[in-house]
């Protein structure tokens, strides 16, 4: 088959984009290289402007049975600031994000194919697997995330990717830290980076850093040491995990290029999500975000043409 339409990435992007694709009529092909349910590494922070594009994509937001937020709370050290939130918002886990999205463009009537690895596109419209197949398609919509496809690296890469390292793991919290976290989306910040705690649908806390790759390496590339060691800097955020039982592993992502702004593409050629933009983690706009530029993409698509 021949799609119209390409989108390689099942994230937020991905899935918005092919949602609105396919219910446009659009013969729509969605791939990504993991398979569905797994856990990326993301705050859990959904925004109100998250909640209120999703509503606009057709997703019902209440549905999604996320921890209700309407207080932020920063912590340094001792010293803590704490405000009501503007607007509401919600903890979630990305695995129940990302597949009731997945779920709804499967509805909307787009393919989807799982454990997909694209490896490079040419000539804007050509995606070679690392399976070794190739797919030619009308229009091809990369939402790949962070992480970048051969013959579509993002100018100054290596300079802007290098600093910074994502960690994610989910925690059964503790009987106390759960009912001072309800709520609450709680940032502890330390040297060269900071950790962010909600709670998720599930009950479950989701821990999430973003932190200097040099730290990491200074504990030598383990977490949980990396964790041990900001205990006298972050001392809550240290209570908190020893009171928490975890729930899996760690999911990790490198050279995430912080920054980053797509200001030209190829004709046919569509980045969405982190492919367009890149902002700071935990800022509770990366979803929205991806959610924004995927409407805004595949409409000018449907609308213009490749
Ligand atoms: C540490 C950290 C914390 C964050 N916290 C928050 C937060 O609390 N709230 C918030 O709003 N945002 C947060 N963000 C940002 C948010 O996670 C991203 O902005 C958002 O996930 C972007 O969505 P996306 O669909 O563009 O990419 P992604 O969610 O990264 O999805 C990309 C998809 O593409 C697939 N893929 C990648 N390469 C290939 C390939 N070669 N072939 C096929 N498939 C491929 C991947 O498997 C993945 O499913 C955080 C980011 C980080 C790093």
């Amino acid at each position: 088959m021949k799609p119209q339409a390409l989108v390689i990435g099942g994230g937020p992007a991905g899935s918005v984009a092919a949602i609105r694709l396919a219910r446009g009529g659009m013969q729509t092909l969605l791939v990504d290289k993991k398979q569905e349910g797994h856990d990326p590494v993301c705050g859990g922070f959904v925004s109100a402007d998250a909640l209120r594009l999703l509503r606009r994509a057709g997703i019902d937001t209440d549905a999604l049975g996320g921890h209700p937020v309407h207080t932020m709370r920063f912590q340094v050290g001792p010293r803590r600031l704490e405000a009501a939130l503007p607007f509401p918002a919600i903890g979630l886990s990305r695995c129940r994000l990302d597949m009731v999205l997945l779920q709804a463009a499967r509805e909307a009537g787009a393919e989807l194919a799982f454990g997909r690895s694209a490896r490079s596109v040419s000539g804007a419209r050509t995606v070679a697997f690392a399976d070794g197949g190739n797919i030619i398609a009308d229009a091809i919509i990369l939402a790949t995330g962070k992480l970048n496809l051969r013959g579509m690296e993002r100018p100054g890469e290596s300079a802007h990717g290098s600093a910074k390292v994502g960690l994610r793991m989910a925690l059964k919290p503790g009987a106390a830290c759960a009912a001072d976290l309800a709520g609450t989306i709680e940032l502890h910040l330390f040297a060269d980076g900071y950790a962010g705690l909600v709670l998720q649908e599930d009950g479950n806390l989701n821990l999430c850093l973003s932190v200097g790759a040099r730290r990491l390496r200074d504990a030598g590339g383990s977490p949980d040491r990396l964790l041990a060691a900001l205990a006298r800097e972050a001392p809550l955020l240290a209570e908190r995990i020893a009171a928490g039982r975890p729930r899996g592993g760690w999911s990790s992502i490198a050279r995430i290029p912080y920054g980053w702004r797509a200001k030209e593409t190829l004709p046919g050629l569509f980045r969405v999500g982190d492919q367009a933009a890149v902002i700071a983690s935990l800022a509770g706009d990366g979803i929205g975000i991806a959610i924004a530029s995927a409407t805004a993409a595949a409409t000018a698509l449907l609308e213009g043409g490749p």
